[in-house]
């Protein structure tokens, strides 16, 4: 594709769609991002930026400057309720092969850098996307203010309740996992947590790390009907009285962190598609493949997908071209990620007593070889070759 050809329009300003106008400048495509919030400012917690993240960030040609704003994660542990490790997945003998290492860091931390690398003048806010039409080789976009965008491209980023998405694939509509979540980002002065750890117990899963500026994120899912309006009601107050014999530090994060900092949202995710790239339509990050958050992949696939799609555009002839061969390249691997996620989540959230003891003794009499293949399928694994070899007809 020649540079200067066309004119992009991104639908969504999260991890993908700022990646992705990134990636687009450095190609010398012109682009433009809609983003349905009047401001940006990367609402949420904290999240891994894994060694494959680091890889496409670096790819991108951004992960020397993340690494400041990420805290280095030299494990992540899972452990039973009482703080026994059940599992110690071996990351560094990967890092040591791809020369990534593994990161936490804040949405709002990720979303200010990014932001930073975008001039003003191609975002524009408060611009919610509800339909697309083709007029030509033209795709108009049209926004809930009465406004529309046109161009000769559309990336579809606009996370797991894409309209856009679902204008495409009817019935695409996201799905609930059993579980709601919480989370939170604390100071870390009076606790000094120095792990990343995800603890499995009878009442539900708690995770936390450390973040960079002394801080801790913290995420605790309970298994629920969807949109429970009692657990709705619950604060800290309510979550401390459910994880009150868990492990240390556990209970005193809880009772650290106050109310107007908790975030909470049921967990969903979309069932796998099948299609991902639609001539000069394509669907990216979660509006393509939202995944439940168990094995932490949901943003780092998002940058998978911006460093890909660079790769393509880079030599394919065409947009269309380009998106089919980026829909190649990844519709295995982001299903394989989503499906997996699912699974993990299923016993993670085990609550039968028995069931947990039976998976709590296999996990710790796992040999070490099988229970570090899953980390190896995830981790381990070149996205940037994956189908690399094209359809010579293309
Ligand atoms: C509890 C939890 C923990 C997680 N932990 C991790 C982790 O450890 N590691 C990891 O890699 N991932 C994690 N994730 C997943 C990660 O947050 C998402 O995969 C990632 O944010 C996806 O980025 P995105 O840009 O595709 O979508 P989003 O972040 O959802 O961004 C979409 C953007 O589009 C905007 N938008 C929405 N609708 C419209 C519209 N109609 N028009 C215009 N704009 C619109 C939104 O305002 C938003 O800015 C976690 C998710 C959850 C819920």
């Amino acid at each position: 594709m020649r540079a200067g050809d066309s004119t992009f329009i991104i639908v969504g300003g999260g991890i993908a769609g700022l990646c992705a106008a990134i990636g687009l400048a450095k190609l010398g495509i012109e682009a433009h991002v809609y983003e349905s919030a009047s401001e940006l400012k990367g609402i949420g917690a904290g999240f891994g930026l894994a060694a494959n993240a680091m890889q496409a960030l670096e790819y991108l040609g951004l992960k020397d400057e993340i690494i400041p704003i990420g805290h280095y994660l030299a494990s992540y542990n899972i452990l039973d309720q009482k703080g026994n490790i059940l599992a110690e997945p071996d990351t560094k003998s990967i890092s040591r092969k791809y020369q990534q290492d593994n990161f936490a860091i804040h949405r709002a931390d990720l979303h200010q850098f990014l932001l930073s690398k975008i001039p003003n003048t191609q975002i524009h806010l408060g611009k919610r996307a509800v339909s697309f039409e083709r007029v030509g080789e033209d795709i108009h976009v049209y926004f809930a203010d009465g406004s529309h965008a046109h161009g000769q491209a559309l990336l579809i980023a606009d996370g797991v309740h894409s309209p856009l998405r679902q204008q495409l694939i009817p019935g695409s509509t996201p799905r609930y996992s059993g579980y709601t979540c919480w989370r939170a980002t604390i100071d870390n002065s009076s606790i000094q947590l120095e792990k990343g750890t995800e603890t499995w117990g009878t009442k539900g899963r708690f995770g936390m790390t450390p973040l960079v500026d002394n801080r801790i994120y913290w995420y605790a899912c309970i298994n629920t009907e969807a949109q429970n309006p009692v657990l709705k009601t619950w604060k800290t107050k309510e979550l401390l009285d459910n994880f009150s014999d868990y492990h240390t530090p556990i209970p005193t994060i809880l009772s650290e962190t106050k109310d107007s900092e908790l975030i909470a949202n049921d967990i969903i995710d979309i069932a796998p598609l099948r299609q991902l790239a639609f001539d000069n339509i394509v669907l990216l990050g979660d509006a393509g493949h939202a995944t439940t958050p168990n094995l932490g992949q949901g943003a780092c696939q998002a940058i998978e997908d911006i460093a890909v799609l660079m790769d393509e555009l880079q030599t394919a002839a065409s947009i269309t071209l380009a998106f089919q061969r980026f829909e190649k390249r990844r519709l295995e691997r982001v299903n394989y990620i989503c499906n997996t996620s699912w699974r993990i989540g299923k016993i993670a959230q085990w609550e039968n007593p028995f069931l947990i003891g039976m998976r709590n003794f296999c996990m710790k009499i796992m040999p070490n070889r099988m229970k570090q293949q899953r980390l190896n399928n995830l981790l381990s694994v070149d996205f940037m070759q994956i189908n690399r070899n094209h359809d010579p007809r293309n």
